[in-house]
């Protein structure tokens, strides 16, 4: 990290690199590429930057304004496992070619304005963010979508599983082999034979740790058939967003090269856990944490506490960028371990903030934001958990008492007094639309970013929507 212009020509040599790959981030979060010869380095690739065509990038720019500029961070310069050619990789920033002012709607820029915003804040210098993302792995997709029918099934050696129309619309779970066989449900983690995966996350995870990323454990989830979980050491958040998109390449491109598939989606299988991406995040100030009070709830102090009513406040509205999808609604449902409740608690996994508590030394202290999914575009998830935090400590919000015990054990007054997190991919962008100006706070998000962002989200709804969908078929085909 915090290699300048000439060292990256200097690394690329070392490597005898032929080939620079230019990544960034379209508005839904995913990385796009393009790549150049290495011999532009030694020219004006890392000054100049280098123009692309931005008219079919998801979010970006229409036909008519279509020049973009990309510059490279060389902080982020590394070398791409995954190219047949010797290949250096920079992560760079979407400028304007005419102005080359940053564009407004490069999710990289929105995560560098969140953090500059929070140093000037004078709150803290610094956001830590810990992500925990989940994945499936499967030996084989199948996926068809026909004008008035759909069905998909996968397997994963693990397990087999399909739904639709046509031959089974129940999902039904179907075992290929007993010996290596997980339960549905009890994932989390039998040592091999049962855990097929262990050797595939040990290379992800050892592939990430030669690219720069320090993983700190990689286990089997719950998920019966396939299901994994790799966690990253924390990271500024600008950092940490990087990290996030190197991680999907790394995790997708090393299961593709072992013939396998590696999906995001939040709720791949009904019936099984959904992959989260719980978001752990802590604040500090010239190299001491603003989290702990050995006196406070959970060991939290009152900033920390106001953090956490930030969160919990704008979550409706949060959801838009950490729970982006229609596929996201499926996995916030209860008995899955994914949070429905607008709470915070040193316990309950149903709450949208948990307070780690296995680690009491202040250093560790962190609060763990549930509810985000690995599908949401990490640089505007982060900048936006962070938007909503600092508002929480200006304002002094108080969240509303925490919750230890079995939510469903609570008398039904207590229970319905609870806020729970809003169903749909719709309803959260009616929050958004609703709520807002904190995201605006500084200039960090624009009005035209959230325009976009909602419109493009709006279609996928309609996609999703036109379509009958398999369990449609169930219900229905007979009436
Ligand atoms: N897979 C669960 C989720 O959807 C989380 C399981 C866990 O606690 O790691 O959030
Ligand atoms: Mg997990
Ligand atoms: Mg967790």
């Amino acid at each position: 990290q915090g290699a300048g212009p000439d060292d990256v020509a200097a690394f690329a040599r070392e490597h005898d690199a032929r080939l620079v790959d230019l990544k960034f981030t379209d508005l839904p979060g995913t990385w796009q590429h393009f790549a150049v010869a290495a011999r532009e380095l030694e020219e004006d690739l890392l000054t100049a930057g280098a123009g692309f065509d931005g008219s079919s990038i998801r979010g970006f720019q229409s036909i008519d304004e279509s020049d973009m500029l990309l510059v490279p961070d060389p902080s982020t310069a590394v070398i791409d496992p995954f190219h047949e050619q010797p290949t250096l990789s920079l992560v760079c920033d979407v400028r304007d070619p005419a102005t080359g002012a940053p564009y407004s709607r490069d999710p990289r820029h929105v995560a560098r304005k969140a953090e500059r915003h929070l140093a000037a804040s004078g709150v803290a210098d610094t956001a830590f963010f810990g992500p925990e993302a989940e994945f499936y792995v499967f030996d084989h997709v199948a996926y068809a979508q026909q004008a008035n029918r759909a069905f998909y099934e996968v397997d994963s050696g693990e397990g087999f599983w399909n739904a639709g129309a046509g031959f089974s619309s129940n999902g039904e779970r179907l075992t290929p082999n007993l010996a290596s066989r997980n339960r549905s449900q009890q994932g989390y983690f039998p040592a091999p034979p049962l855990d097929t995966l262990a050797d595939l996350r040990g290379r992800m995870a050892l592939t990430l740790e030669r690219m720069g990323v320090v993983v700190e454990v990689h286990h089997h989830e719950v998920g019966g058939p396939g299901q994994a979980e790799i966690d990253l050491r924390f990271l500024p958040l600008l950092q940490m967003a990087d990290a996030v998109q190197l991680y999907k390449y790394v995790v997708r491109n090393v299961a593709r090269r072992a013939g396998k598939t590696a999906t995001f989606m939040p709720k791949p299988i009904f019936a099984e856990n959904g992959s989260g991406m719980h978001t752990h995040q802590s604040l500090w100030r010239a190299g001491e944490t603003l989290m702990f009070d050995a006196d406070g709830y959970g060991l939290l102090s009152e900033l920390a506490r106001h953090y956490v009513g930030g969160l919990l406040a704008h979550a409706p509205a949060l959801l838009a960028f950490s729970a982006p999808t229609t596929n996201s609604y499926k996995r916030l449902v209860p008995g899955y371990e994914a949070p429905v409740s607008l709470l915070y608690s040193q316990r309950n996994r149903s709450a949208a903030v948990r307070v780690p508590v296995y680690f009491s030394s202040p250093k560790s202290k962190r609060v763990e934001f549930r509810s985000p999914d690995p599908t949401a575009n990490p640089y505007l998830a982060f900048a936006a958990m962070l938007m909503a935090g600092l508002d929480g400590i200006r304002h002094r919000t108080e969240p509303p008492d925490p919750v230890d015990a079995n939510l469903y054990e609570l008398p039904p007054e207590r229970q319905q007094s609870i806020r729970q997190a809003p169903t749909s991919l719709d309803a959260v962008l009616d929050a958004l639309e609703a709520d807002r100006d904190f995201l605006l706070d500084g200039d960090v998000f624009t009005r035209d970013l959230l325009d976009a962002y909602v419109a493009h989200k709006r279609a996928e709804i309609d996609e999703v929507r036109l379509r009958p969908h398999p369990w449609e078929f169930a219900l229905y085909y007979d009436s």
